[in-house]
């Protein structure tokens, strides 16, 4: 069956980002991000592609099980930690490390008097005011989990950054020194395992890693740059060194002419100024094509790019395609990805590409390449 509509998935780009993100953080131990579903890109291949990271990263525990029945053996962190005695059990069952955020998870652990040992991140919240212990409340949380009744494997600590895609904001600074203020209080402990008796810490996201050297820490956590996609605005994957892994494709299923003057699409909110070539892809906000994109999109062709022509339907889009000599039916259109990227199409839907790149539905068959 010869696929209309895929998202073809780059495993060499997959490969070559990780490899970017190594000479960019020389030093560092990278944990892939690859919570839902791999940012869209497919969860299991995308971990088997990545199998060079030094652990995964994952939102929800169930995430994180289906990596474990795939055989992937590599550390998974649960970014979010456990929420109740089941998941507790079970993350020890899968030897998942856990985020500690919160006083309800230090309860949880409190309460659990047997068996395997943790790898704990305690999660210090320098500024995001999201998840994590504020800096006053860490001592007190830190006392706690000295006095476990089973003692961590290890405590490390991390944090998240709040507008580390902004290259000159404050913001980033002042959340680095809010954490090596508390490194700098935390005396030797057995369960740390840095240089000279200090925690392993994690700072570092996609724009942590890429835009702030100080704000690495021994492990970063890209997703989305492993991707291939940029995290500052104004700037695209192949600015940075990165190749896109994604490309959303589909055909063109229908070509009309559409006289001067007439609309196209649901609430005639397009109308041609001149009679129009128009061309029909199988590519709709079912598919994850958001439905904010708004009309002059690029879309491209091998004839060019043609431009968004009105709303996005459910399974269709209409383009503009006037001038380029010869769309015809089944060629080939590019919604995002190699030779479009994502970045664009983001700025014309008046959003973030993480949100496009992991909206792709469930309907859109992944192709690995
Ligand atoms: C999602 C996430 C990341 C990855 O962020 P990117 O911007 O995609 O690199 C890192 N750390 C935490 C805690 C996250 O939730």
């Amino acid at each position: 069956m010869s696929r209309i509509l895929r998202a073809s998935i780059d495993r060499a780009a997959l490969r070559a980002n990780l490899a970017a993100v190594r000479a960019a953080a020389p030093g560092c131990k990278v944990m892939a991000v690859v919570k839902a579903n791999a940012y869209g890109h497919g969860l299991v291949a995308t971990a088997t592609t990545l199998a060079g990271a030094d652990a995964f990263a994952v939102a929800r525990i169930e995430e994180g099980v289906l990596l474990r029945e795939a055989g992937i053996n590599l550390p998974v962190v649960l970014l979010e930690g456990v929420f109740n005695g089941a998941q507790l059990a079970e993350a020890a069952h899968r030897d998942f490390e856990l985020v500690v955020h919160d006083s309800s998870q230090l309860a949880l652990l409190e309460g659990w008097g047997r068996g395997r040992r943790f790898t704990l991140w305690v999660k210090v919240d320098t500024g995001m005011n999201r998840l994590g212990f504020r800096p006053e409340e860490f001592p007190r949380a830190f006392e706690r989990l000295c006095a476990l009744p089973v003692p961590p494997r290890e405590i490390r600590l991390l944090t998240h950054l709040a507008r580390a895609d902004e290259r000159d904001c404050e913001m980033t600074s002042a959340q680095v020194a809010r954490l090596r203020a508390i490194l700098d209080q935390l005396g030797p402990h057995p369960a740390f395992a840095g240089p000279g008796g200090r925690p392993v810490v994690s700072i570092g996201n996609s724009a942590g890693l890429l835009g702030w050297p100080q704000a690495r820490g021994d492990w970063v956590r890209p997703g989305l740059a492993l991707y291939g996609v940029s995290p500052f605005p104004g700037q695209v994957g192949t600015d940075l060194g990165l190749s896109a892994a994604m490309t959303l494709e589909s055909s063109v299923i229908a070509v009309r002419r559409v006289p001067r003057g007439e609309t196209v699409g649901y609430g005639g909110t397009w109308r041609a100024e001149r009679d129009a070539a128009i061309a029909i892809v199988a590519a709709g906000y079912g598919d994850g094509v958001p439905r904010h994109l708004a009309s002059g999109a690029p879309v491209l062709f091998a004839a060019g790019t043609g431009a968004l022509a009105g709303r996005v339907s459910m399974d269709m889009i209409a383009v503009d395609v006037t001038g380029l000599s010869g769309v015809r039916v089944g060629d080939r259109a590019t919604l995002w990805g190699r030779g479009l990227p994502v970045e664009r199409i983001a700025d014309h839907a008046g959003t973030i590409p993480y949100e496009l790149i992991c909206g792709v539905s469930q309907r859109v068959p992944l192709e690995l390449r």
